[in-house]
């Protein structure tokens, strides 16, 4: 699934071919893509729209109308967007079509469909999206403070945690994973076990996952491509995502796979130890009670 890098990445090769723009022919050929909406009725709704500006929250692209409507697009598991200046050819994927007033498309392909589109009226965006997102995580206002203030109080593996949109917005399995290797986190801690040096090294890695992920044009797994028919490099550098068995970049040590929420989690058994801090907390303790004894 594309993640925060991917998102960002295709916003930012659309950008300059969307905005200003009018959208003059829309076809929508799935009715899953908007339901419980009627295709033929959103088409509709579309057609004559300028782009104002395309943005991005979390894992959601914002296409922004001078109306100030916006259409809201996930691309899930394989959803992807096409622009193409001369003609495209036939796909069986394909969702959607839009043709803009420079005579260019933009064509919506997803060959599990679980992606969707969803047109939202004026002011209805914020309210929206506030229930189902945390932070931006690139943001400058997001800081180890605040993303200890996010894990407190949760019992969850901190995999889980950062899995959750609402904590961090656009984290998925691969960057969550690669995040956890570089601050050397057993994914399995409970989120709010988190001392303050290793949220601040946390903090660190995941802007560092996120930042490496957005230089490579994110990673091509399965159906990811960008707008131009590209795909990024990211999947190149991994250093624990689906690395099972080959050697830890920093220690050597077979990278491991269990199952964490759910999903396929990599991990290096020697740099993000379990055991190691189920002691150190023990011995945390030890000296709490030591030192009420001493006090008698
Ligand atoms: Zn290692």
């Amino acid at each position: 699934m594309p993640e925060l890098p991917e998102v960002e990445t295709v916003r930012r090769r659309l950008e300059p071919v969307l905005t200003g723009r009018r959208l003059d022919r829309v076809e929508i050929t799935d009715a899953r893509l908007v339901r419980p909406y009627e295709p033929d009725a959103v088409a509709a709704e579309l057609q004559g729209e300028r782009v104002a500006s395309v943005e991005r929250r979390g894992k959601y692209l914002i296409v922004r109308f001078e109306t100030d409507r916006v259409l809201l697009i996930h691309l899930r598991m394989t959803g992807s967007l096409r622009h193409s200046v001369n003609g495209l050819d036939d796909d069986p994927h394909r969702r959607a079509l839009i043709r803009l007033d420079d005579g260019s498309d933009v064509a919506y392909r997803d060959v599990r469909r679980f992606g969707t589109w969803l047109l939202l009226e004026p002011g209805e965006l914020d309210t929206y999206l506030a229930t189902r997102l945390g932070e931006e995580p690139l943001d400058a206002l997001f800081t180890a403070a605040r993303l200890g203030r996010l894990l407190a109080q949760r019992r969850a593996p901190v995999k889980a945690a950062l899995l959750d949109q609402r904590t961090l917005a656009g984290m998925g399995n691969i960057y969550v994973d690669e995040a956890l290797w570089r601050a050397k986190i057993h994914p399995l801690r409970p989120a709010e076990s988190l001392e303050r040096k290793e949220l601040a090294r946390l903090h660190r890695a995941v802007r560092t996952s996120l930042e490496d992920g957005l230089a490579r044009q994110g990673s091509t797994l399965r159906d990811y491509k960008l707008p131009d028919g590209g795909s990024g490099s990211m999947q190149h550098e991994f250093k624990v995502y689906g690395r099972d068995g080959e050697p830890c970049d920093r220690c050597g040590t077979p990278i491991a796979k269990i199952r964490v929420a759910g999903r396929g989690t990599w991990f290096c058994p020697t740099c993000q130890p379990e055991q190691g801090y189920q002691a150190a907390s023990r011995s945390s303790r030890a000296p709490a009670r030591s030192s009420r004894q001493s006090s008698v």
